[in-house]
């Protein structure tokens, strides 16, 4: 282990940690300085002084308590898909990263439980479940990489929201290290706890800032029934939500309602090389998942519903996938979306939601105030509208340098976030608010919460060395 490049942090430190620890659990290396110290955003420099390789809940505690009394401060790593920026390391931080621990336990069918290390992949944990006819259903297009420790720390929503709820309503216990190196065992595998307040729902959602996740026990669900995949293409936002309407007042179970502008399905067939289902142009498009009627009556009642989405005139085309691998192309028209336009151009993110109910009116309120604020600048729109979420992506016109694009959104945020609270909506729906979006937090959350939020970090990290400047300074 050469330790020499450990930026500014203190010999001690460095020494105990040579001393307390086998060679592997840290490098210096340049190459992973740079892939560890950042996340999916690019907005900032990754610069952590050295990444940690625990492979134990025993070795994150060590490591911990080794930090606490050094005042190191740390960034918890998962798959590093985040997009605030909350996995971060721009300051010289030690990085943690929970990739050296990614055990699955045996799955318990009869409780539909398993039991997972933080860094178990998203994805790893599908499958593994899915031997037992059962699914952990936080979904999204990043599984393949991002990891049960992230997923808890951002209580990261998908594509399945509609139907399954967010990912703190499929943790049943988690395992925590507290800055000071005390681990935490909440919840275990307990349906019901009703014994004071849940500590579980601290830490959940909370960015790495209150503790590192070290092990979960996930609530698992059956495999839904193979799913219908329908795509459609609709005349103007309006026909979107009239679809959703339409889906809403239904008998089917509806697993998942995403959709997307035309210049993003664009973006998804240049990049991906994948063809449009349809000949015609439309502005939007939806994709609209459900799960495949038991009965013949369900299915003669789907199919009713769908001829009369056409005689309505509520969709201008339509498609369904006839195979696995058709329904998975139509999703990849959806889920390749961050993925190619951040393929070739800066992006600006915004993670936006209302209430349901509020949908119309926040949507025509968003689409002309964007209009008129991004005048000149590529808008894309796209998102799990069925729960209320809109993803708004800013292309940097290429003209523009990457301060002056950043400055010029954060103008426009200030238009635009007035309108997510006049919704009573939220400037993050699922992202988090790392350090991108903290500028952001006072339009969601008042001065009052936000003082609770200091004290609830001053009790369980009164140093402050679990992602400094995280959600708030
Ligand atoms: C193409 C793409 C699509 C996406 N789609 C969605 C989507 O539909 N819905 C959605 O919610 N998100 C989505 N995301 C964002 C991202 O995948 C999620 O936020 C995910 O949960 C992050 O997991 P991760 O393991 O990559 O975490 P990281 O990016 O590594 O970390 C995220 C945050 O969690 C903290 N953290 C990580 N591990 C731990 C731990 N063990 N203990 C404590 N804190 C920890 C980090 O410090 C950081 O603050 C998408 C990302 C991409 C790139």
């Amino acid at each position: 282990m050469t330790l020499s490049r450990g930026g500014n942090l203190p010999e001690a430190f460095l020494a105990e940690l040579k001393a307390g620890f086998e060679p592997r659990f840290v490098s210096t290396e340049p190459s992973d300085l740079e892939t560890y110290g950042r996340d999916w955003t690019r907005v900032y420099e990754p610069k952590p002084s050295l990444i940690c390789f625990p492979a134990s809940t025993d070795e994150v505690s060590r490591l911990l308590k080794l930090c606490s009394a050094h005042r190191v401060p740390v960034v918890p790593s998962g798959g590093r898909t985040g997009l605030s920026a909350g996995a971060v390391a721009a300051h010289g931080e030690v990085v943690i990263s929970l990739e050296r621990m990614r055990a699955l336990e045996p799955v318990d069918p009869v409780a539909q439980t398993v039991r997972v290390q933080a860094g178990a992949v998203t994805e790893a944990v599908h499958h593994h479940a899915a031997t037992h006819g059962l699914t952990w259903p936080v979904d999204f297009a990043s599984k393949g990489s991002s990891t049960v420790g992230g997923n808890i720390a951002t209580n990261a929503g998908g594509v399945k929201v509609i139907r399954y709820g967010l990912t703190r309503h499929w943790v049943l216990g988690l395992q925590v290290v507290l800055a000071s190196g005390q681990v935490l065992e909440l919840g275990g595998a307990l349906e019901k706890n009703q014994t004071g307040l849940d500590l579980r729902q601290l830490f959940i959602g909370s960015e790495g800032t209150l503790g590192v996740v070290t092990g979960a026990t996930l609530k698992l669900c059956r495999l839904p029934r193979e799913p219908e995949v329908f795509f459609f293409a609709v005349a103007d936002m309006a026909s979107v939500l009239r679809l959703f309407h339409a889906a809403r007042s239904q008998t089917f179970t509806l697993n998942a309602f995403e959709f997307l502008g035309l210049n993003c399905l664009r973006a998804v067939q240049k990049h991906r090389g994948l063809a449009s289902p349809f000949t015609g142009e439309a502005p939007y498009f939806v994709l609209l998942e459900v799960e495949k009627p038991e009965s013949e009556e369900g299915r003669a009642r789907l199919e009713a519903w769908l001829a009369s989405l056409f005689e309505q005139g509520v969709v201008l085309d339509g498609t369904l996938a006839q195979s696995p691998k058709e329904a998975q192309s139509l999703w990849s028209l959806r889920e390749g979306i961050s993925e190619s336009l951040s393929a070739t151009q800066m992006v600006y993110k915004h993670d936006l939601s209302v209430p349901v109910a509020r949908l119309e009116a926040f949507t025509s309120d968003l689409v002309s105030s964007l209009g008129r604020t991004y005048q000149g600048f590529e808008v894309f729109l796209f998102g799990h509208i069925g729960d209320g979420n809109l993803h708004v992506n800013i292309a940097k016109p290429t003209a523009l340098s990457k301060d002056d694009f950043l400055a010029r959104t954060r103008g426009i945020d200030a238009e635009v976030f007035p309108l997510v609270r006049k919704h009573e909506g939220s400037v993050s729906a699922e992202h988090g608010i790392g350090l991108l979006k903290k500028h952001a937090l006072a339009f969601s959350r008042t001065p009052e919460e936000l003082a609770l939020f200091r004290s609830v970090k001053q009790a369980l990290d009164p140093q402050g060395i679990l992602n400094p400047g995280k959600i708030f300074d």
